[in-house]
Formats: structure tokens, C-alpha cells, sequence
């Protein structure tokens, strides 16, 4: 059995990594969904889908179970958008998540959808890490050592601080 985990893991963090655990409690094999891969280089979205894809192998590459992360594009058509991650992903059987619109879209679709536990949310949140990088606070506490690896690589931290400089 598959289930799917949705998200746009900007970055992914630990709160992220205990999900995806508890949902290996569940299944057999993990597909992440990697939301909003068209978006990158915004305060909000400063990571490629490449990126996130690549965090995400990293972070779990030690699990015994398969994890595929894949990108999956928005679309400007919710009353579709199941079928088009469907259209994406390997074939899943549950869904994980606790986004109200996409347990709505899921459910609509006859899909059975579990809760995720939150897992200290007011620190493990990608708003809370993105600030504390563009802050100068300690993010790399929050994320797997592997997702810090891949932040430095890319320079992470100098492309949030150009962006918030940036006046758009
Ligand atoms: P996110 O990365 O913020 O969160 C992913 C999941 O992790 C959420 O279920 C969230 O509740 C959970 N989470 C976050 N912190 C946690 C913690 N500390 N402990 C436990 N769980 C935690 O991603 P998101 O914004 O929910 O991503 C949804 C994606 O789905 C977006 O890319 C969105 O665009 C996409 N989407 C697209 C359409 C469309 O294109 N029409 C429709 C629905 C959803």
C-alpha cells in the first residue's frame, strides 16, 4: 500500500520528517508530492522543485522504505487538481494531509484521507525557518542535516536575503 503526503516543503523540516515517518507506521511506500514545483525564488518559494526533490531524497535515503518525491505543478483548476497529481505520482491508496482545500479536493474524489499529528508546529514551520534565514536565526536546529547540506550548496540563505532585498 502507497500513501501520499502533499506539501511544498519550502524547505522541508523536521516536522515534515516525522510525518513522512508515522506514514511509513502506515504504508508500505511513501510518494511525496512536491506542490508548487513551477515556483522558486520568492520570499515565500525560494527553492526549485530540484531542490526540494533533492532535500527530500537526502533526508530519507537512510529509511527502509521507498520514497518517491515527485514535482507536481499547480493548476489553476481545483476541481481537477486530484487527477492531475494522479497523473504524476505512482498509484496511491491514502492521502495524508492537513491542507482544508486539499482533504476537501481528496474526499470529493472518494479518497480516504488521514490527519497528520502536528509536530511543534510553531517552530517546525517553513514560515518560521524562512524568516530565521533571512533573519540570521538558527534555522539548521529545525531542518535534517541533510536539507542544511543542500541549502549551503545552493546558497540558500544569500538567495532569501537578495530576494527580500529585492523590491518586488
Ligand atoms: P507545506 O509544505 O506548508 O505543508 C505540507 C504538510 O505538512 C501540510 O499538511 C502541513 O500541515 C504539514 N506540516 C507542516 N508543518 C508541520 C509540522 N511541524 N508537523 C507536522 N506536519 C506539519 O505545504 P502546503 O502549503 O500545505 O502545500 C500544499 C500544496 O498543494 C501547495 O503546493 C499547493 O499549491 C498545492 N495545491 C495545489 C492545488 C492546485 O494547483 N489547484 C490545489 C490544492 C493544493
Amino acid at each position: 500500500m502507497r500513501g501520499l503526503y502533499v506539501g511544498r516543503f519550502q524547505p522541508f523540516h523536521k516536522g515534515h520528517e516525522r510525518v513522512v515517518d508515522d506514514i511509513m507506521d502506515d504504508v508500505d511506500e511513501v510518494v511525496v508530492a512536491v506542490g508548487s514545483a513551477q515556483k522558486s525564488h520568492t520570499l515565500r518559494n525560494p527553492f526549485t522543485a530540484g531542490e526540494r526533490v533533492s532535500m527530500i531524497t537526502k533526508a530519507l535515503e537512510d529509511r527502509d522504505e521507498t520514497v518517491y518525491a515527485i514535482p507536481v505543478e499547480d493548476l489553476n483548476r481545483n476541481a481537477v487538481w486530484t487527477t492531475h497529481v494522479r497523473s504524476m505520482c505512482p498509484p496511491f491508496e491514502t492521502v495524508y494531509s492537513n491542507n482544508p482545500l486539499i482533504v476537501r479536493l481528496f474526499e470529493e474524489d472518494d479518497v480516504e484521507v488521514r490527519e497528520c499529528v502536528l509536530f511543534e508546529r510553531d517552530r517546525f514551520s517553513g514560515r518560521v525557518i524562512r524568516e530565521r534565514m533571512r533573519d540570521g536565526g538558527d534555522w539548521r536546529a529545525l531542518v535534517p542535516d541533510e536539507v542544511e547540506k543542500v541549502v549551503d550548496e545552493v546558497d540558500g540563505v544569500r538567495r532569501l536575503r537578495d530576494l527580500d532585498a529585492d523590491d518586488y
